[in-house]
């Protein structure tokens, strides 16, 4: 992907502040960080979603977030952190290669998630449950992925 920002820094070609690399995954610091010290990692393959990521990529992707993730809690001892991605225009995306958020949290940061949660009608819960279900079911061979 000529034009993916994170694919020209993957290869190089675009700079970043590189936190660590392995086979298929790379960490960065987000330049526009929620808190100093906000990482993104990324898979080396360009992906638009967490869907997208090759299955035998996924290891090398979760190992890079967890390193990366001890070593910024063990650095700048935040009381907590925040792992988080986003998929999808409406769920916030805004580079579309796919991508894992690790943010420091810190007690009244005044950083929030604006949820309105719902609740589950008489046998929705069921209903959505077996609709999701249903898939997982039919595609154990993890022919999905
Ligand atoms: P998202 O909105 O979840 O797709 O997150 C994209 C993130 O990438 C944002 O937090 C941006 O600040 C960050 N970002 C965009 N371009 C760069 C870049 N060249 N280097 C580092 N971070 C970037
Ligand atoms: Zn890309």
């Amino acid at each position: 992907m000529i034009h993916c920002e994170f694919c020209k820094i993957v290869r190089g070609n675009s700079s970043a502040e590189i936190l660590y690399d392995n086979l298929h995954a790379i960490a960065i610091l987000d330049i526009n960080p929620i808190h100093y010290g906000h990482i993104l990692v990324i898979p080396k393959t360009h992906c638009a979603t967490f869907l997208e990521v090759p299955e035998e990529e996924l290891s090398d992707l979760i190992c890079a977030t967890k390193i990366v993730s001890r070593a910024m809690v063990d650095s700048l001892n935040p009381p907590g952190f925040n792992i988080f991605s986003n998929n999808g225009r409406a769920a916030g995306q805004s580079v579309f290669h796919f991508h894992f958020h690790v943010t420091p949290r810190y007690d009244d940061d005044n950083i929030q998630f604006v949820l309105k949660l719902k609740k589950y009608g008489e046998g929705e819960m069921t209903n959505y449950g077996e609709r999701i279900r249903r898939h997982i079911n039919t595609n154990l061979d993890c022919s999905i992925l």
